[in-house]
């Protein structure tokens, strides 16, 4: 997989925030017409009935956010409420990754765009409505170099020609500019000359990569990369720390909602300073290190081993020091971690549009976490996992749908589950076996016991403490704690502090 982008496996769906367009090749789709009135947004796009990217925009932009408001509604609500959606103030040009795949049109002259939806033609995408203009402009002015500079396009049929794709990212907040040329062949004729000619056009250019992909594939990038100027990758700012992103790392489309996506996150979370926090798919580290700062220490999961490389330099980089990383399968780490007994105290998981594994949500109940901050950018796949999570013991409380993608029908949900009571949980499980569980022994387990007197007074209680409380209350139990392993033996008697701590959680699980 090339995980730059989350989810780029499931083609099937390809349109999405994270997807690069070309994906959109493989997608054979029937794909209603377009709607007939346009709307003036719709009428400033001059490819809008072409392209199929913004399948919104003959909506006006509060109808975009009712729809997609209805949408994450007829999914999730039968798991919590679902808060209105974080829209935004300047739904145009969020896109800070411009993606162009280049070919010829019929004359035979170089042309760059997108793939039209289920389709090999290119529709030349300029004046796109989404995506950051002066990366609109540095592609435009690669494609008016190729024919000075002899590059030939590639042709998918013949397999002839070197220039694939291009793709710009660029830094909102510190401008810098990457540019990545993806080309069918290693040979490059005349490149030196080609990277000076481009960043004499755009000294905005910080760096410049030469991807080969010679595959027939629908991938855009290949494995190989050769760094033609600069460092080889970018940095940019989010919610006041710095990130270098490396060209096959993920990084969020829509910086301007991320500092809002990332903000809803955290306060979900509740961190206060004292807890050890997971952040599963974590890419180059930007929710670890968001939240490194009220946390006790953060560890971070990521499977691409260029996000975790960028992740590790981005601790370095911003002087956080109690933040770990991983290049593990997310899944696989927490299998691990739950066998070894490790507790955790707040989980985030930011998967990608597949969803996460059962594999991993199984264990992750396993690390009791108090709270799970899930991102998704597919509310289909989130809803498949919430009820994965209710049956391990976890509760959707409340879903923010954040609007990431203005234009196009895709949409980034927050969600924050808890940990269920243990009443409320052994309630359920009582009803699933249907048994008739009546008396007032059967509510809690010691363990459930002690753990409710340990968060809600620090106080360590005994079994045996527990024992002699119930016993006091009439309760009767199901294993004789009180019995001396010797007849001489002398028992600690459950100090006054624990005998209150017990019957208050005694109380609260309704045993008296
Ligand atoms: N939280 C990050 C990245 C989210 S994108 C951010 O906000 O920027 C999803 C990430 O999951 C990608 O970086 C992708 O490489 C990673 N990923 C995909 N499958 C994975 C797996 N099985 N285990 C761990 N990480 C995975």
């Amino acid at each position: 997989m090339n995980p730059d982008k989350k989810g780029r496996q499931a083609v099937g769906n390809a349109f999405s925030k994270h997807s690069y367009r070309t994906e959109k090749a493989a997608v054979r789709t029937n794909r209603p017409p377009r709607p007939k009135t346009k709307q003036p947004q719709a009428d400033a796009c001059p490819v809008y009935r072409d392209c199929g990217a913004c399948q919104l925009l003959h909506l006006p932009y509060p109808k975009q956010l009712a729809q997609k408001q209805r949408a994450v509604e007829a999914l999730l609500k039968e798991f919590c409420p679902v808060k209105p959606i974080l829209g935004m103030d300047h739904p145009l040009h969020y896109r800070n990754k411009v993606h162009a795949v280049f070919g010829i049109d019929q004359k035979g002259k170089p042309v760059s765009g997108i793939y039209q939806e289920g389709t090999h033609r290119i529709v030349p995408a300029r004046r796109c409505l989404i995506e950051d203009e002066k990366a609109g402009e540095i592609i435009e002015t690669i494609r008016k170099m190729l024919k000075s500079f002899k590059i030939r396009t590639y042709d998918e049929d013949t397999g002839y020609g070197l220039l694939r794709h291009v793709l710009v990212r660029r830094g909102f907040a510190t401008n810098q500019t990457m540019v990545v040329l993806v080309t069918a062949s290693p040979v490059f004729p005349s490149k030196n000359n080609f990277v000076k000619a481009l960043r004499s056009a755009h000294p905005e250019i910080t760096t410049i990569l030469q991807n080969v992909n010679g595959r027939n594939t629908s991938m855009v990038l290949g494995q190989k990369e050769h760094v033609l100027y600069g460092p080889g990758w970018m940095e940019d700012v989010l919610c006041g720390l710095t990130f270098r992103i490396s060209s096959q790392s993920f990084y969020q489309v829509n910086p301007v909602q991320t500092e809002r996506l990332y903000q809803k996150a955290l306060d979900l979370a509740g961190l206060t300073g004292a807890e050890t926090v997971l952040d599963a798919y974590c890419g180059i580290g930007t929710i670890s290190l968001i939240a490194s700062a009220r946390a006790r220490t953060v560890i971070g999961v990521e499977l691409n081993q260029d996000a975790v490389r960028d992740a590790v330099q981005n601790a370095r980089r911003n002087a956080i020091k109690n933040v770990q990383f991983y290049c593990n399968d997310a899944g696989a780490f927490m299998v691990n971690m739950a066998s070894r007994g490790e507790t955790i105290d707040v989980v985030f998981m930011d998967p990608p549009r597949s969803g996460s594994t059962e594999a991993f949500i199984r264990s992750v109940a396993q690390v009791k976490p108090k709270r799970v901050v899930y991102i998704s950018c597919s509310p289909e796949t989130l809803a498949r996992d919430l009820k994965l999570f209710k049956k391990n013991g976890y509760q959707a409380k409340e879903a923010w749908p954040v609007d990431m993608f203005c234009g196009t029908q895709h949409v980034e949900t927050v969600c924050l589950l808890s940990k269920l009571h243990s009443d409320q949980h052994i309630e359920v499980e009582l009803q699933m076996d249907e048994l008739d569980l009546t008396a007032a022994e059967s509510k809690a387990t010691y363990e459930e016991i002690k753990d409710y007197v340990l968060e809600h007074t620090g106080l360590k209680v005994s079994s045996l403490y527990i024992a002699q409380v119930k016993e006091k209350c009439g309760i009767i139990e199901r294993v004789n704690y009180n019995l001396p392993k010797s007849e001489n033996s002398r028992q600690p008697k459950c100090p006054p502090e624990k005998e209150a701590a017990i019957r208050e959680a005694l109380g609260y699980f309704h045993m008296i």
